[in-house]
């Protein structure tokens, strides 16, 4: 993001992945001071609230950065899934870019959390029959990730919800960056805040 001088107002450019990831870890830094005091202001000793906090920041930043909302459009994004990039080439043919399944504040960053846990099944699925074909029995992984996660949901329910709340976040910070540079264009300027670019086509960006 650069921030320049226009006359006498604020003029901001806004590129797409690199800003984002910039808003993450700022949003990400600026959160983590409210949710600790929130914490201990409700009771929360300060030792239990700091790995909450530390778990909801890493969440935050997991979601922004690795789970971006972008994931429906641009290959920037997959481009960081490394070898594993095609996970998400489904994703993004199925979901409408910037549409309520992708954008939305609470909903789209759960369905990217399921659409992943999907993706492993069906490839622990897959690769066990693969290799039943040719003879080689693995067991049920798939039925053990799920165990393992539920295990974990059960037996860690405060260190669950902290990663929640923070993968929401994380993906509502990107939601509301974009609203802001189209929508929410007016709100910026009401704070004399005005956009260098237009970002209409923000849809379109590769
Ligand atoms: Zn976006």
């Amino acid at each position: 993001m650069s921030i320049g001088l226009g006359i006498g107002k604020i003029v901001i450019a806004m590129p797409g992945a690199r800003t984002h990831d910039v808003i993450t870890v700022l949003s990400g830094a600026a959160i983590a001071p409210l949710v600790q005091s929130f914490q201990t202001y409700n009771g929360i000793a300060p030792e239990i609230a700091w790995r909450n906090t530390a778990i909801l920041v890493g969440a935050h930043l997991l979601s922004g950065i690795m789970f971006s909302p972008d994931l429906d459009l641009d290959s920037a994004i997959d481009n960081r899934w490394g070898p594993f990039y095609w996970i998400w080439r489904p994703y993004m043919h199925l979901v409408p870019h910037r549409h309520f399944w992708s954008h939305s504040l609470v909903i789209s960053p759960l369905l990217r959390l399921g659409y992943f846990y999907l993706m492993l099944v069906l490839i622990l699925v897959g690769g066990g029959w693969l290799l039943a074909q040719v003879g080689v029995i693995v067991p049920a992984y798939h039925r053990q990730l799920t165990d393992w996660i539920l295990g974990l949901v059960r037996s860690y329910p405060q260190q669950t919800r902290a990663f929640l709340a923070g993968f929401i976040t994380g993906s509502a910070a990107h939601t509301i960056a974009d609203y802001l540079v189209t929508d929410g264009k007016r709100f910026l300027a009401y704070f004399g805040i005005r956009l260098r670019r237009s970002y209409r086509n923000h849809d379109r960006y590769r």
